[in-house]
């Protein structure tokens, strides 16, 4: 109801993906903010769902009114404090603003804050209790463990349709395009969920194969339905500690509850009908390092167990020891530890330095390396990577970071938790990707489109740690039960 004058559309952006099994808790401090203006400043032109918020909303004739947004590295769950500051200062936001006619949030999905295990449920309730009957549509990452209370309090909740995330700028355009044909009162949003009690394993979750691919093209079918506005299929992220960790499907229709509930319920039947094929084989250390001593070209091991997008320390030496035993002549590993940046740093470049590396942050990722390195170079650690990789992010941070070789390792130590997301991780620090036989990259699927071009051979490595792919050592508290694989489920209508 806008009359004749412009309608406002706010734009807020508040996510965090947060480990359940990380002993760490995530603090206020530990997220980026921006307020007002410095919303659209921040993320107009780059390629994640704000950024196509913007672009999708520029060039109509709405406003767009930036709010607020916060974000952090995915790390341990979020304190109360924190959480309730978070929304406190959107709500804020929200207050200073005219009345809005609509609001688009980039929310995450595996969100856990420790009094509100499902912390966007409870965050996006207080927000449409907020703006009251406007249309809101959130964008999810495809790792969101989805909630009623996200689906009741949103209008429609629209995922990235990839892993590694490819796509966050298009869902963010499609959140705006909804939004538009919303407001203008084109269309009525509808949508409904199923929530499978399936466990897909991180190991599986990789949509461009099978099997998530040919979950993606009944997506596609469900898509070219008529009165379908959208659909997402949400993997769920195994390492929140939610009665929610599960995969779900969300349907978006103009008008037809129970078209949007047929649909969802269809690709619902399928996950479980083929629920055997989510569970992954997994590939161990010993055999992972033994196959990449032996190999002829470059091998990329994934270090899942310390996958840092997925929350882990980073720290972890558990490939870094059995490579540096290993025949393997030339690695690479990235290890965050900010004490012996400042120890290789204080020696000097050239200069040999006892370092105790890595295993400091908790004790589920090995032990410290002792050793005498040869501090190589030292650096900012920022970069910008101009290509489209996992999750839309440009702009990285390792804070001061030193290159050292021992034996045949060439180790990058940060003093900030980085992403391994980018090849600028190396480039930025003089080194050549093409140098190494081996490299490891502390991530699942996420670091897949950066290290491809470089590795022919990608080993995802079931490591220990907070982020392990053997997921049945997980120690759940919370979770649904039954849900597969860890109990079998017999009714899979
Ligand atoms: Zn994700």
């Amino acid at each position: 109801m806008t009359g004749n004058r412009t309608p406002r559309i706010g734009v807020l952006g508040l996510w965090h993906e947060s480990n359940s099994f990380v002993p760490t808790r995530t603090n206020l401090e530990m997220f980026e903010m921006h307020a007002g203006p410095g919303v659209r400043d921040r993320w107009t032109g780059q390629h994640s769902d704000l950024g196509g918020f913007f672009a999708g909303l520029d060039d109509n004739p709405v406003e767009a009114v930036p709010l607020f947004s916060a974000s952090a590295t995915p790390s341990g769950e979020i304190t109360s404090a924190a959480c309730e500051a978070l929304l406190d200062r959107a709500l804020t936001a929200i207050g200073a603003v005219p009345t809005l006619d609509g609001l688009l949030m980039a929310a995450h999905g595996a969100a856990v804050c420790e009094e509100h295990p499902d912390a966007d449920g409870w965050w996006l309730r207080q927000i449409r209790a907020a703006v009251g009957q406007i249309p809101i549509i959130a964008t999810l990452d495809a790792h969101a463990n989805v909630s009623n209370d996200m689906v009741d309090a949103t209008d429609a909740l629209v995922a990235y349709r990839t892993n590694p995330h490819l796509d966050t700028f298009d869902r963010g355009m499609e959140a705006a395009h909804l939004m538009l044909r919303a407001v203008a009162g084109e269309v009525a949003l509808t949508q409904a969920a199923v929530f499978p009690p399936l466990a897909i394993n991180v190991l599986l979750q990789d949509t461009r194969v099978e099997p998530c691919a040919s979950i993606g093209m009944l997506m596609d079918e469900v898509r070219s339905e008529p009165d379908v506005l959208s659909a997402s299929f949400c993997l769920g992220y195994r390492f929140a500690d939610v009665v929610e960790n599960g995969a779900s499907v969300v349907v978006v229709t103009d008008a037809s509850p129970q078209e949007a509930t047929e649909h969802a319920r269809r690709v619902g039947s399928t996950l479980m009908s083929e629920r055997e094929r989510f569970v992954a084989r997994l590939v161990g250390v010993d055999e992972a390092v033994s196959r990449a001593s032996s190999a002829t070209e470059r091998v990329c091991l994934l270090d899942t167990g310390d996958n840092i997008g997925g929350g882990s320390a980073g720290d972890g030496t558990i490939l870094a020891k059995r490579i540096l035993e290993s025949p393997i002549e030339s690695g690479f590993v990235a290890i965050y530890d900010p004490t012996s940046v400042a120890a290789a740093a204080s020696a000097g470049v050239g200069k040999s330095v006892k370092l105790e590396v890595g295993a400091k942050t908790d004790d589920l990722h090995g032990s410290p390396i002792t050793t005498s390195a040869t501090v190589l170079s030292l650096h900012e650690g920022k970069f910008f990577e101009e290509a489209v990789r996992h999750a839309g992010l440009q702009e990285f941070d390792m804070g001061h970071t030193a290159i050292v070789a021992c034996d045949g390792l060439t180790v990058q130590l940060t003093s900030l938790r980085v992403m391994p997301f980018s090849i600028g991780q190396l480039t930025s620090c003089g080194l050549d990707p093409t140098d190494f036989d081996v490299i490891v990259a502390k991530g699942t699927n996420a670091p897949i489109p950066a290290y491809a071009p470089y590795c022919p051979t990608i080993l995802k490595v079931a490591t220990p740690g907070s982020t392990r792919a053997d997921m049945e050592n997980l120690p759940y508290r919370r979770r649904r039960r039954p849900l597969f694989p860890f109990e079998p489920v017999t009714d899979v209508t």
